[in-house]
Order: C-alpha cells, then structure tokens, then sequence
C-alpha cells in the first residue's frame, strides 16, 4: 500500500464531464462519463458526481478513506481558496456556487475546485511534458487559450486567482474583436476562429481545401485546414505557419516575463503541431531575449484527453 492515496478528478467539459479515478502514479483507473447538458443545474451536478464517485471507489474495492479527496477543474473563472466557482464559460445558471462545500457534505470528503487550465499545468507537469520542471507555462490551445503558471515549484494564482490568462494578453490593440470584448488578444489571434478566418483567403485558392471542405458538410474547420497542409497544399500551410508566427510572439512575451524552462502546448489545435511549431520557434528565438530564448524548450504536451481528470486529481495532492 502506497504512502499517497488515490484521488478522483473531474473534468467539467463543454460537452462531457469525466469522473476519473486516478492512482498515485497518475495513472487514469476507471472514468464515468456523464453528458453535461443533463448536469446543467449545480444541484444535478453535485448529485450525479457524488453518485459517479461512489460507484468508481466500490467498483474497484476501495472504501472512501483510501481516497484524499475529489478535485474538479471547471470552464472558467474560480475562487480556489474558497472553492467557489464564479462563472461558467457555456454553462448559463452557475453563479457564485460553493461547489467544493456542497461535494463535500455529500461524499464527506476533502472537495477542491480550480480553473480547467490551472488543472491541464498541474497535470503536465508532475505526469506530463513539464515533469521535472520548477519554472513552467502551459498553454491549451483550441477554441479559445487557456494557461496555467508553475512558478518556483508552485502553481501561481495571483492575488485573486485569476493568474495565468495568457489568451487575453493584448498583442494588437487594432486587431480582431476577441471574446471577451476586446481587440487583438493572442486568443482572438490564434484561437480556432482565427485559424477559420485565416482558412477562408486559402479556401479560395486551393481546390484541394475546397474539395476537402464539401466533403464534409460544407464547413471549413481547423481540422480541415490541418489536413490539406499534411497533404502539402501550399495555401493551407501558409495558414498555420502564420497561426504559428502569432502564438510565438505571445510565447516570446511570456518567455520575457517568466524565463521558464519549459512551455507546454496542448489542447485539439496543438494536434497540428508539426505545421505550426517551427515557425512558432523561429519567431520565439527572435522575439524573446536572447538569455530566456535559449533557456527555454517549447515542447507539446503529453497527457491528452486524460489531462484534466488527471490534474484535477493532482490539485487534491497539492492542496494537502
Ligand atoms: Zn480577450
């Protein structure tokens, strides 16, 4: 029997949330996996994870006292100290919720929540791409961009836990709206709308993209654009190693703030990593000052679907 109990994390998504029983090792046991558009109110939620949880442990013949505790990471902005979740990206009705309290008076247990990208860094870095590293930022790129900041050996949380938003740094003041009302933020830059604005110029001229696109119901996603580039249309190309050049001027400015040792880049769009990364390195390398571009190693993560179970367990770990 290990020092290190096991701990249950869960990944409040968009469209599934995971329960996952996860060991000492980090390694994901068993997961339930429920729809979220049935978890929509917080008290169905609470209901429906305790229930998850319950039956994760019995399944595998452990009582609750082997289990530290659940951790959630959810889609968007938490009070962590006060295991409050403020608000829900996509999630209307989530106002100000004592979601870690209302857990844990059902499943008497220690119950911790924190932002789903604090939750990707954690896990990257003690089971992932960062391991090992003191001074790290991880990056989850998709729709939007998410971050999280080791900093000294410790997850960095700022004075009111809002630390690590790197999508809403401003690059261009004059750029493109972003969501959260402003202009030019690396998210509105690189994000998936930005990577569909940039595929619409291509589409016109690649015949090959459009071929792709009506093959698929007619809508041009980043998934898309992704394949004609592996199959070397020129158009297509072009559009991720601008995506590329953009998100290395925003690494190279975090790089400047943080000389890290290592950035971690996840999430769906990083699935496309050999089309983007070597412009974005090329564009760190000059952007960034020279003592941090050369301590620093851009690496993609390594966790995948699992991460945010996975680091939702660690924040459990962590928060001892
Ligand atoms: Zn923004």
């Amino acid at each position: 029997m290990s020092a290190t109990p096991w701990a249950v994390g869960v990944d409040f998504g968009g469209t599934t949330v995971k329960v996952g029983l996860v060991t000492p090792a980090g390694r994901v046991a068993a997961v339930r996996v429920l729809p979220t558009a049935e978890l929509r109110r917080p008290a169905q939620f609470a209901d429906a994870v305790s229930q998850a949880v319950r039956s994760l442990v019995q399944e595998r013949g452990l009582r609750m006292s082997r289990i530290a505790g659940v951790g959630i990471g959810a889609p968007g902005p938490v009070d962590a100290a006060r295991g409050v979740i403020h608000s829900m990206v996509n999630v209307p009705g989530w106002r100000e919720v004592p979601l870690a309290r209302r857990l844990a008076r059902r499943l008497q247990c220690r119950c911790v929540v924190d932002n789903d990208a604090n939750c990707f860094a954690l896990a990257e870095w003690r089971f992932g791409a960062g391991r090992g590293a003191d001074d790290l930022i991880c990056l989850t790129l998709g729709t939007g961009l998410g971050g999280g900041l080791i900093l000294d050996g410790a997850l960095y949380r700022g004075a009111s836990g809002a630390a690590g938003e790197p999508g809403h740094m401003v690059i261009d003041p004059r750029g493109p709206r972003c969501g959260c009302g402003r202009r030019g933020c690396l998210e509105a830059l690189v994000g998936t709308a930005a990577i569909v604005a940039l595929g619409r110029p291509a589409l016109r001229r690649s015949a090959h993209l459009r071929r792709l696109v009506r093959a698929h119901g007619g809508r041009l996603m980043p998934r898309l654009i992704g394949r004609a580039a592996r199959a070397g249309d020129p158009h297509a190309r072009a559009v991720w190693a601008e995506i590329g050049a953009r998100l290395g001027v925003g690494v190279a400015n975090l790089v400047n703030l943080c000389n890290p040792e290592r950035v971690v880049i996840g999430g769906g769009i990083a699935n496309n990593w050999s089309l983007f990364a070597p412009a974005m390195r090329v564009t760190v390398r000059r952007e960034a000052m020279a003592g941090s571009a050369r301590a620093v190693r851009i690496v993609r993560a390594r966790l995948g679907d699992y991460a945010g179970i996975v680091g939702a367990a660690v924040l459990v770990w962590e928060d001892r």
